[in-house]
């Protein structure tokens, strides 16, 4: 398929249904792109309609977007808020970083703490870590028995459907695909450069001797959770200004599509006179 016609959200986008083997997607690919200044002005483009779609939104207030943000470690989440959303007024957008899990939030079920954190209309919420993490880290982990965990990806898929559906949430997902040679170049960057050392923990070393069991869960996520209300994409990472490209253009794209307007002013705006 001549895959360059496509709109980068038609390119990456995970078919519902679709089974998603994660080695046939290049993290290396630059689309239409051979280097970075080539993507600059795109880029910039995006993020001033990112900023302009932003206000029609807020001023709106019927729909809200969700951005949900996975990938390995060093995978690119925080690069990706940053550059892509950086730009966009903080008065209507959020980020929500999910972490282990405090006890309170386990003794709920592990929606509980998501919940709280969706978008209200009018706003947009940047998932930093999401609900995917139990069935990821808590999959390879095995932190709960296999049922319970077996039994999320449709618990998932309908809180999902009942946020785009009582909710007027576009929900959008990134999986941020990185290979594990540029994984090992990016965590020795954070050994040796002192700006990033804080990034470092010793703890990503263990998580990358999971990294096929972390792939194998990966791929199940995605295969089985990329729906028609909520779709996965699989963004290639290596390359951070490509990634960036892609989740802007797709982010655009979404927004785009709602046919978002200003809404209706008072009558008579045009009678009023504003006195000396
Ligand atoms: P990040 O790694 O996302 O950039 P960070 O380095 O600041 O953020 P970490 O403590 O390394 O913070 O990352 C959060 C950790 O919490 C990850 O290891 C992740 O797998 C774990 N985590 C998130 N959600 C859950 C969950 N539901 N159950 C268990 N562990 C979780
Ligand atoms: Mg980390």
């Amino acid at each position: 398929m001549a895959k360059n016609n496509l709109s980068m959200t038609e390119r990456y986008r995970v078919q519902p249904g679709a089974k998603v083997h994660l080695r046939d997607v290049d993290p290396d690919d630059t689309g239409p792109y051979r280097q970075k200044d080539d993507a600059k002005a795109d880029l910039e483009r995006d993020r001033d309609r990112l900023f302009d779609l932003q206000e029609i939104l807020y001023a709106q207030a019927q729909h809200s977007l969700l951005i949900v943000l996975q990938a390995m470690d060093t995978g690119g989440k925080d690069g990706t808020i940053s550059h892509v959303m950086g730009g966009v007024n903080p008065q209507g957008c959020q980020v929500a970083s999910f972490k282990q899990p405090t006890p309170e939030e386990l003794s709920h079920d592990f929606l509980w703490r998501i919940h709280k954190h969706t978008p209200a209309r009018g706003q947009i919420t940047i998932f930093n870590r999401s609900h995917y993490e139990d069935v990821l880290v808590v999959r390879v982990h095995n932190l709960v028995p296999e049922p319970v965990w077996r039994q999320r990806y449709n618990q998932i898929n309908e809180f999902e459907e009942l946020l785009a559906d009582q909710g007027g949430t576009t929900i959008l997902k990134f999986f941020l695909h990185i290979s594990r040679a540029e994984q090992k170049e990016r965590l020795q960057a954070r050994l040796d450069d002192p700006t990033k050392q804080w990034k470092f923990s010793t703890g990503d070393l263990k998580e990358r001797a999971y990294w096929d069991d972390y792939t194998a869960a990966y791929e199940d996520a995605l295969t089985r959770c990329s729906t028609k209300v909520a779709p996965w994409f699989v963004v290639p990472a290596d390359r951070k200004w490509y990634r960036n490209v892609v989740v802007a253009r797709i982010i655009v794209e979404a927004l785009e599509g709602l046919g978002l307007r200003y809404p209706e002013p008072e009558p008579g705006l045009d009678q009023v006179v504003i006195e000396d």
